[in-house]
């Protein structure tokens, strides 16, 4: 097993925790790396304690110094909901950049594999449809989003400057929407929103018309394809995520169904430079690392809303 000691920067948040557990779970000392700006010690809490798992407040953005061996080195620390990075601009830029280039100093220094968490939004409002690693995007430097989808481009492109300079072991992977248990219910992405606005009786907030398309990725898939990613000795760039794709309106509908809500659908204001269409090509990700999404989206959506159901009643309201 590649990573008998690894390290997980932003561990504390959704995708984070989940990967802190499976490392736990298969043997590995974890040390996690969070500054609670987006996460929250509570993903983590049941690790606690475990002698396998450290949890260190950290901000990436600063000195980063993790002590002895280290075998491979995640990095997931950045917000990535919309709502957040719009809030942090700067501290998102400042995450993908320095604190990417403290991640890869910490893998080099150790002699460890380092796994990017890139994105989909690196394809901004995308020109070729599904897309696939080969397409180079269409992203607007400027607008709102640049900060999350330019801060994800540059720490691709200096992790490839890393391996190709440094002779660093490095993978890269584009993750698409993935949701699941542990996303904050007021985190302003889709899935807890709508989650959240069927299960309290609200309106279903859908942007636009609805008819832009996401297609969403339970989290132990996305799990499975970063571990595979993590295991290999693939570069990447590689999709993972879900190429079920659904239009918005068709999501908040399925939503409401599972909830057994009658909430109204309202239709409001489309954020500047929302992308109209995205779907994954994983053929990359089949061949090269034997990965394929297992969870369909009703599946996945029943589980989480069942998760929401509980968390609800134990979430501050707004957090
Ligand atoms: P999240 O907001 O739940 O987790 C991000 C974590 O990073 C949080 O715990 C936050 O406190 C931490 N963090 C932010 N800035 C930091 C800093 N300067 N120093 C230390 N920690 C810091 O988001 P998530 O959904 O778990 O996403 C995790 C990673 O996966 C991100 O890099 C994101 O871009 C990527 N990703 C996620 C998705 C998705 O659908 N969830 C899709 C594409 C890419």
């Amino acid at each position: 097993m590649k990573g008998s000691r690894v390290v997980v920067t932003g561990g504390a948040g959704f995708l984070g925790s989940y990967l802190c557990e499976r490392f736990v779970e298969r043997g590995a000392a974890v040390v996690c790396l969070d500054n609670f700006l987006t996460g929250s010690p509570r993903n983590v809490e049941h690790l606690i304690g475990r002698p396998a798992f450290r949890l260190v407040e950290c901000d990436l953005t600063g000195f980063v110094h993790v002590p002895g061996q280290v075998d491979l080195v995640l990095h997931f620390a950045s917000a990535a909901s919309p709502a957040d990075y719009l809030r942090h601009p700067i501290e998102t830029l400042k995450v993908g950049s320095m604190g990417t280039l403290h991640a890869l100093g910490l893998a080099a220094e150790k002699g460890a594999r380092f796994v990017l968490a890139s994105t989909s939004e690196v394809y901004g409002d995308p020109l070729e449809h599904p897309q696939k690693e080969t397409y180079w995007g269409n992203v607007n430097p400027v607008g709102p989003r640049s900060v999350y989808d330019e801060a994800k481009r540059f720490a691709e492109s200096l992790t490839t400057a890393y391996r190709n300079a440094r002779g660093a072991d490095t993978g890269i992977v584009r993750i698409f929407n993935t949701y699941g248990p542990r996303m904050r219910p007021y985190d302003g992405r889709a899935i807890p929103t709508f989650i959240r606005q069927a299960l309290l009786g609200e309106p279903i907030t859908v942007t636009g018309d609805g008819s832009q398309t996401r297609s969403i990725c339970y989290v132990d898939d996305t799990i499975d394809g970063v571990l595979a990613l993590a295991d290999s000795d693939f570069a990447g760039p590689v999709n993972i995520g879900n190429p079920a794709e659904m239009s918005m309106a068709e999501l908040a509908e399925t939503i409401r169904d599972l909830a057994r809500s009658s909430s109204p659908i309202r239709f409001v204001e489309r954020p500047v430079d929302d992308p109209a269409v995205r779907r994954p090509d994983t053929s990359l990700a089949e061949e090269r690392l034997g990965w394929r999404p297992r969870i369909d989206p009703v599946t996945g959506l029943r589980r989480t809303i069942d998760w929401f159901e509980k968390a609800l009643t134990t979430y501050p309201v707004a957090s």
